[in-house]
């Protein structure tokens, strides 16, 4: 493609930055991202409180996040925040050890047997499933593996036939009966459900895995993350800092129209001219929103294969409170609840997050999901109202709310879509109507996965 080609890049978020960073390096300069709000970083928000900074979104990293590394690098940043610390409680609000044998003497059967299932999944993945953990969901659905290889930073390109891959379509419980490691659930629910992406019966098994692959998920449980001490916003405001055309914020994207090899996008009421689209914003959302967001399907001059595919995604409803306690009930470190991360206790307290050990003037962060496929949304106000009770079965009330929000998160299709080919009719779409599609749906809803997707795009079509 031509170096001067006009890219507009909707979204100031981890994708769109990171799509800027990627064109830049390549030699593209002519792009342009466009924000919405007044701050870049999307969902990874970072607020300020008593002199330090807390998270409203994203947390943590784990050192396979090569493409957050390219950026840290890109800015001289590191990963420097407070060691995540936790432990779990029950619905009681009991502390409790679920994986100490000498804890739960009833439990060891089940533990060694959950130890063995371990060994057996970690083996699948590796012969069976080989392929498994490319970034994106390219020939998936056809037993195909297509993409760059995730076990080092060098992202070698891999493809390659395992008509296993298909297992991937099932929802993940389904695929651990299948496989015979049902125990693993026990494992991979923690950093998955309570961190928002749904439930293990409802969640094709690609998502899980290409996110939890063997070895993040062993990270999770050795606790061996990365945090950042300014927040993990504080990576994407100095990307932004570093990028030779920084985001331009408060951008009100009114219409966008594809015509003739052009793309005219209409922001703050003037018409703009590019040449390509790159959407990391979100492509459809089934129902109306208090804070405004739109799918692109609502501004775009959508096709008709665009709005067919695009309706069937949907997204999960994760909401955040951030809370003051007295210092006699701050919690003495993060805990997490496993009794409520299942569909019947939808909308209760999952995981609550103390990031700072030393000081106990700083908020506490609860997390609760409000949705499952099958069932109705609980609104968002009971919601709240049993987060702050659970607080206080917790035994560490909250005095005050700080801040909250509902977040637009982790959108994504069904198995019954996943298996009919979802990604490879999107992904056979890219620049059909001069137009990429980037972003959580394309891969999926962490940080690293969406910066390595707009990695690989720039790689594949620029
Ligand atoms: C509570 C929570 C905890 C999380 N924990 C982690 C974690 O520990 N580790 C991790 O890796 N990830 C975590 N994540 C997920 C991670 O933050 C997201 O996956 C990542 O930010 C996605 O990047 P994105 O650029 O695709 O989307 P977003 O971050 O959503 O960015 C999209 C951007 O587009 C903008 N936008 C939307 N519509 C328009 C429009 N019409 N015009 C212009 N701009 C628009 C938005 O304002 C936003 O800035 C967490 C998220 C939340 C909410």
């Amino acid at each position: 493609m031509d170096k001067n080609t006009r890219i507009c890049i909707i979204g100031g978020g981890p994708a769109g930055l990171s799509a800027g960073m990627y064109l830049e390096k390549k030699g593209y300069e002519n792009y342009t991202i466009l924000e919405r709000l007044d701050r870049v970083g999307g969902k990874c928000w970072s607020p300020h409180y008593n002199g330090r900074r807390y998270e409203m979104g994203a947390i943590m990293g784990v050192p396979s996040y090569y493409a957050v590394h390219d950026v840290e690098e890109f800015c001289g940043i590191t990963h420097d925040g407070p060691q995540l610390n936790r432990n779990y409680k029950n619905a009681k609000g009991d502390v409790i050890e679920p994986f100490e044998p000498k804890k739960n003497i009833l439990k060891i059967p089940r533990l060694l047997k959950m130890k063995s299932q371990l060994k057996k999944f970690g083996e699948l993945l590796e012969t069976k499933y080989k392929g498994y953990d490319v970034n994106g969901h390219r020939g998936v659905a056809e037993g195909r593996y297509e993409g760059f290889s995730q076990q080092n930073a060098k992202r070698e390109p891999v493809s390659g036939t395992n008509p296993n891959l298909k297992d991937l379509c099932l929802p993940f419980k389904v695929f651990c009966e299948k496989n015979g490691v049902e125990l693993v659930q026990d494992v991979w629910i923690g950093p998955y459900t309570s961190f928002g992406y749904g439930y293990f019966d409802e969640i094709p098994a690609a998502y899980v895995l290409k996110y939890l692959d063997f070895q993040t998920t062993m990270n999770f449980v050795k606790v061996n993350l990365w945090t950042w001490k300014n927040g993990t916003q504080y990576i994407w405001e100095q990307l932004n800092e570093h990028l030779k055309n920084p985001a331009r914020l408060n951008s009100n994207i009114e219409k966008v129209e594809r015509r003739d090899g052009k793309v005219y996008v209409t922001v703050n009421g003037k018409v703009e001219e590019y040449d390509k689209i790159i959407v990391t914003a979100p492509l459809h959302i089934p129902n109306k929103r208090a804070d405004g967001q739109k799918g692109m399907d609502e501004y775009f001059d959508v096709r008709e294969d665009e709005a067919k595919l695009f309706s069937r995604i949907d997204y999960e409803r994760y909401d955040v409170l951030a809370v003051e306690t007295k210092p006699e009930d701050h919690p003495e470190i993060s805990y997490y609840v496993f009794d409520n991360m299942v569909p019947e206790k939808l909308g209760h307290l999952m995981v609550y997050y103390r990031r700072w050990k030393d000081t106990k003037d700083q908020v506490i962060t609860t997390y609760s999901l409000r949705k499952h496929k099958d069932s109705k949304e609980v609104p968002y106000e009971t919601c709240r109202k049993m987060v702050l009770d659970d607080l206080k079965t917790m035994h560490n009330p909250a005095s005050n709310v700080v801040n909250e929000w509902s977040v637009y998160y982790f959108p994504h299709v069904f198995s019954e879509d996943y298996a009919a080919g979802w990604y490879d009719k999107v992904e056979a779409m890219q620049d059909k109507y001069d137009t990429f599609y980037a972003g959580e749906i394309m891969s999926f809803g962490d940080m690293d996965e969406t910066a390595e997707y707009s990695r690989e795009l720039v790689e594949r079509f620029f």
